[in-house]
Formats: structure tokens, sequence, C-alpha cells
């Protein structure tokens, strides 16, 4: 059924007819290369990203206050003539830039901190719009504002609610409106695939419409059932991937019952040197039930980190082993890889396995010989990175994938691998320590199982978190030394690998250098790991921190994946605010892994919002992982958690996980009730095409590969 659209918005007759959604955005008029590069920093791939790239925040122009009647601790517009603009220096060589404005009723200061580049972008005595916090200073002051022209006369012209988008660099608010705008004016025919009555129920329009009103908006009001209908989209084109890969796989495969080994796994088990934890043991029960049967496992280990994933993985290898078949353990990086093979080598002891570990580092001579023995079925387990899925690797026997997600792979490479030939017999058991709300794991991992270790392993020290004010590097070698005088070694954390032009962000390698310039660290060594660094002198960093040769590693956030160091004892993290609270508290999980206790220290500088430091608040409070995924859920914006790379969370731009909960749940059930109901009209093939033809796209879930 093709809706025919009515345009709502007037036709330009000068745009090219549309595209169709899945095209790239650079078939749009006025977006070259270049743009298209920058676009994709934002996700923004195809015409569909584009069009679902809903804004952060409306404008509603009917609502400017005057500057007399601005409120502190309010977000509000005020229009009105620019006086004066500078960039003042600062400490540091922070460069701020202030500004005046005013209007009929009085005059307000603007800051903008750490940008520059604002300066050249506005002219005195031209009129803006300025939307931002009100902050209480001296005087009321904004900070950060969006700004925007106002053009005398133009009003009438333009929606008098005005979207504002999530930017990046080199992408301009009113740029990246215009081609939104075009976008939406050139809408092609548009298939909705959910049934009407199903959409009155829940209040929401078409998707046609959907499309124009989330943009474009009469009110603002009109704009929230517009993003729920997108982010009903959003949802039920991964539940109906997940839905459709999981029985697929279900229906075609079958695995190999695993429980001959169930023995040689209990003996490993009693053999450990210490005692499960009660969600260990119900985990163990759990995926033990599942590889007894032919159905292939699909489950989902979720814990936080140090909460003891691993251990259950090498158990599950060991039964694997018992019953004749080989494990494959895939870690996201080769210093992961070469961890897990540590963990084993410690855990094993009498009761084990022999291994092999394959990554990026292995030479072409161990390896051949790795593949050989994988291949006639003399190595039971390997362990190691991507390098697990070359073409010319080959099992004797696999029985079980196991996947360290942590968050590095989303839904689609997950499905991928599943679906990959050879691996799709096995069962497949994937550990995430991402704190994830529960609704999301609901929308991202529909098509497993999931199994929650929700206890830290007992004899764990607990971590303090204290929010420092930050100072010199001075005062920053002085909380160094004290830990270290007090035997225990420290990560100092920083956003970016090197200084840039853009911000003056403090970076990993100048700290590393001006830290090792003092001369008692110098003296307890100080090492430095990045994502820029080889593989081999990452290992060498990393190695002179866990000997105690180094009792300082500066890093970027390459120490936040499931690093297991447990002399560690104090983390230092920079510029926090720059964090998301699940990154945070994967940092924060890198101390306190010992017996001794863990300290964990933000360094928030006197710039940093209110907004800001009421997040770092939170996670000073709460210390589990999963409150503070719901916690940060409360907080952010639609589209904020979700849509940026950094979450690992690409499927969404539109879902907002706390109100969308109803079309969470809904949307599973509508997945399988459009599943069955196109598969009754004709099959397989009458299914496929029905996805392809609605979920144009999503059939890259579907392929292997
Ligand atoms: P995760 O992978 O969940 O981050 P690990 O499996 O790496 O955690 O476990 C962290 C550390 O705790 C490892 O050194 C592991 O041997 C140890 N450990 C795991 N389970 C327990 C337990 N029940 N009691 C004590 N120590 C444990
Ligand atoms: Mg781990």
């Amino acid at each position: 059924m093709i809706s025919p659209g009515k345009a709502r918005l007037e036709g330009r007759a000068s745009i090219n007819p549309m595209p169709s959604l899945h095209d790239p955005v650079r078939f749009l008029t006025g977006v070259g290369p270049e743009m298209a590069r920058r676009l994709a920093k934002l996700e923004i791939r195809t015409i569909r990203d584009l069009l679902f790239h809903v804004p952060r925040a409306y404008r509603d122009r009917r609502l400017v206050t005057p500057i007399a009647f601005l409120k502190p601790g309010t977000e509000a517009t005020v229009l009105g003539m620019l006086k004066t603009v500078r960039v003042e220096r600062r400490f540091r060589g922070r460069r701020d830039v202030s500004a005046r404005v005013w209007d009929e009723t009085g005059d307000l200061r603007l800051v903008w901190f750490n940008q520059p580049f604002v300066e050249k972008a506005l002219a005195v005595g031209e009129s803006y719009y300025f939307s931002g916090p009100v902050e209480p200073f001296h005087d009321l002051e904004m900070h950060n504002p969006e700004f925007e022209p106002a053009q005398e006369g133009e009003d009438s012209r333009f929606p008098r609610v005005t979207p504002v988008y999530g930017l990046t660099q080199g992408v301009a608010q009113r740029w990246l409106r215009a081609r939104i705008e075009d976008a939406v004016k050139s809408l092609p025919g548009i298939l909705d695939p959910v049934p009407e009555p199903w959409r009155r129920e829940h209040d929401l329009p078409s998707l046609r419409e959907a499309m124009e009103q989330v943009h474009f908006p009469e009110t603002p009001e009109a704009a929230e059932p517009a993003r729920r209908r997108l982010a009903l989209e959003e949802l039920l084109r991964v539940q109906i991937s997940l839905l459709y890969a999981r029985a697929r796989h279900r229906a075609r495969r079958a695995a190999r019952s695993l429980s001959p080994g169930a023995p040689a796994s209990e003996r490993f088990r009693a053999g450990l040197p210490f005692t499960l934890t009660r969600s260990q043991g119900e985990a163990l029960e759990q995926i033990g039930r599942d590889l007894d049967h032919l159905e292939p496992m699909r489950r989902l280990l979720l814990g936080d980190v140090g909460s003891g994933k691993t251990v259950i993985a090498l158990w599950a290898a060991v039964r694997a082993a018992g019953a004749g078949t080989q494990t494959a353990i895939l870690a996201p990086t080769t210093i992961l890889a070469e961890q897990h093979a540590a963990t084993a080598d410690r855990l094993f002891g009498g009761t084990g396995i022999p291994y092999a570990l394959l990554t990026a580092a292995t030479t072409a001579k161990e390896r051949a010989h790795i593949l050989r023995q994988l291949a006639d079925g003399t190595i039971p387990l390997v362990i190691g990175t991507h390098a697990l899925l070359e073409k010319d690797l080959a099992f004797h026997a696999l029985g079980l994938v196991v996947v360290d997600e942590q968050h590095r792979f989303g839904v689609r490479q997950r499905v991928s691998l599943a679906s990959k030939s050879g691996i799709e017999d096995a069962h497949l058991l994937v550990l995430t320590a991402t704190p994830i709300p529960r609704s999301l794991a609901m929308a991202l991992y529909g098509d497993l199982d999931l199994s929650i270790l929700s206890e830290r392993p007992p004899g764990r020290a607990p971590v303090t978190t204290e929010l420092l004010r930050a100072g010199s590097v001075e005062s920053l070698a002085r909380v160094l030394l004290a830990e270290v005088e007090q035997g225990g070694s420290a990560f100092v954390v920083y956003p970016v690998v090197e200084e840039s032009e853009e911000t003056d962000l403090k970076s990993a390698v100048a700290m590393a250098r001006e830290l090792s310039r003092v001369p008692a660290l110098h003296a307890a060594g100080v090492a430095l790991v990045h994502g820029r660094l080889k593989v081999e002198e990452r290992r060498q960093a990393i190695d002179r921190f866990r000997s105690g040769e180094a009792r300082i590693l500066v890093a970027t956030t390459v120490v936040e994946v499931g690093l297991d160091i447990p002399d560690a004892t104090l983390i230092v993290i920079e510029h926090p605010e720059r964090f998301g609270l699940a990154q945070l508290h994967q940092l924060r999980g890198r101390v306190g892994r010992a017996d001794r206790a863990g300290r964990c220290v933000l360094l928030v500088r006197r710039e940093t919002s209110e907004a800001a430091r009421k997040r770092l608040d939170i996670f000073k409070r709460v210390e589990n992982g999963q409150e503070l995924a719901e916690e940060d859920l409360k907080i952010r914006g639609p589209g904020e958690l979700l849509g940026t790379s950094q979450h690992g969370f690409p499927e969404f731009r539109a879902v907002n996980p706390v109100a969308d909960l109803d079309l969470i749940e809904g949307a599973r059930t509508l997945a399988q009730d459009l599943l069955q109901r196109e598969e009754m009209k004709g099959g397989e093939a009458k299914l496929k095409s029905w996805i392809e033809a609605h979920f144009a796209g999503a059939d890259l879930y579907l392929q292997s590969g």
C-alpha cells in the first residue's frame, strides 16, 4: 500500500526528483563529498539517516524572552542586537568568547567556553536569536548559547517553530536545516509498515507525516508524536531483523549437545581457587541447560566490570571440549585477548584444556601452525580478536562461540557474526559490561536470552568517588605521589590523545610528558598508552604498569575496555564531563579489583556547566552500573543518549528509552505479528520481499558477512 503523501510543505521546482531513502546523502542537492564526510561524523550516511536526525530541541520563536525577564537556572531564547564580541585569553591558553547583546529591556553577557571560533561567526550590530542556559554570575549570563541570525521580514517564510539539531565541526545549524528542509519537501512515496489501527491506538501519525512533523512541527507539542513514530520505526527495524535472524537460525540450525562435557566442567568448577557468587552459579545453570540442547544457545551475559564473566566463559569452553567440540573466544582488542589467555592460565591449573592465542600480533608461522591444529581438532580452545573471523580459518568441530563485546560491537556485527558460515551451528554466548537499562537491553538484544551477574565477587574492596577542583600539574602530581607512597598505582585518564587547535583539552601525550618532569613521579615510573600506539608499544606500556615498574599509567579510554590490573588503586579522570556515565563507570571499574580499596577522582573545572556537575554528582552517589544507566537515561534528552557512536548504539536516533518504554515493548509484539502475517501470506520468499520493501537496508542485519 503506497500512500500518496500529500505535500504539506510547498515543493520547490528546482529540487531534483527525490532519490530513495537509502541512497547516500550526497545524492541531495547541496551535499558534496566533503559535507558528506562531515555528516558521517553524525552517523548520517543515507537520506534516511538525515531524516531520522531528530532535532535536539525546538526554538519556539513565539516565545522569545525579553532580557529583563530572564530567570536564572532556565533555558531561554533572547532576540537582540550584538554590541560587543571578543576572545578572552584565560588560564593555560584557554580562549573563551565573551559578548554582549541588548534588547529594549536590558543587556546580557554571553560566554562561550573554549570555542574561540564563535567570535568569527558573529558580527557586531547584527541581530540574533541566542538560546541557552541562563546562569547566575555577577549578573545573569548565558553560557554556550546556540545562535542564529534574525532576518527581518523573513519570519513569515520560516516555520515559527525552528528545529535545533545536534551538530559537528563544520556542519552549521542553518545549513543542516536547509538540507533537511529540502529532503522533507521532496519526500517520495513512503510505505508505512504499521497498520492504521495500531497507529490510531497509540496516537501516532503515519511515517510520512512523522518525517515532516518531527522537523517542522506547527507547535513544539506536535513534534513529540512524530518523534515517537520515528522511534517506533527504528525499534521495529531492529526487532524485525533480530526476530527474523533468530527464527531462521533456530529453524535451520542444529547445534551439538554439549552435555557429555558436564563432568569436565564440574571438575573445572571444583578446582577454582574461589567460590562462585550466587548469580554466577545461576548463570552457569542457565547456560548449562542451553548447552545441553540441540537448539543453538543465543545468550547474553550482562555484568559489571569485574563481576566474573570470563570464568563463566572458560567453564563453558571446558564443557564444550569435554563434549569433543571446540570454542572460539572473541575479544575486541589484542590486549584483551591476551588478558583472557592470562586468566585461562591462572584458572585452568590441572583442570583446564589446551588453548591457542590468535591475534594480529601472531606471526605467520605460528598462525599456520594454529590453523592446522584448529582444523584437525587438536586444540579445543582459541582465544583471539577479529583475526578469528578470517576466511581461511576452519574448525574441526566448533561447538561454542563467546563474544566479549564490551560495547564495541553493535547489533549489526553480532547478528552477522552469528550467521557467518561455520559459526552458525555453534552455541553463542555474548558477554557485555555495558551498563544498560533494561528497556534498552530488550530493544537491542531481543534475540538473545539474558543472564545477569548482579553482584561483585566477595572480598572486593569498595571504590570511593571524589570530585576535586582541577588545578596545576603540581597538585595532580601530589595526589599521585600520595598514592604511590602508600604502595598503590594509578591511572590518569584523558579524553584526547594529543592537543589540538580546536580545543584546549588536556591530552594524554602532553600530560605524560609533564608528569614525567616531576622528579619523584619520574622515579615512580610514568607509562603512556593510547589508541594510536602500535599493539607492541601498548603492550609494553601496560606490562610496565602491571609489573609495577611504572606506577602511573597515563591513558586515553583504551583502558576502559575490560583491562584487569588488580594492583591499581587510583584512577584520576580529567575532563570527566566529556565522558558518558556508562563510560565513567567502566573507567571506575578499573580500580578496586584486588583486596585494596580503590579511589576514583574526577577533576572538575570551574567552567564545567551546572548540568554536567549534576551528572557527575549522580555518578559519585550511584555505584551500581545498572542504576547509573537508568539515571543517565533520565537526564539526557531524546536522541542524545543513543545518537552518538560513543555509546555504541548507532541503531537509534529517535528512541528515548524512558518515554518510549511502551513502544519498546509494543514493537516486539508488533514485529512478531507482522512477520507472522506476511509469512502466512506467502511463505519465506514473500516475507523477505516484504522486509526489503518496508525496511530497505535492514537486510544488512540479515546478510552474513
Ligand atoms: P569481568 O570479565 O566480568 O570483568 P573477570 O571474569 O575478568 O570479570 O573477573 C575479574 C577477576 O575476579 C578475575 O581475576 C577473576 O579470576 C576473579 N573472580 C571471578 N569470579 C570470582 C569469584 N566468584 N570470587 C573471587 N574472584 C573471582
Ligand atoms: Mg573481563
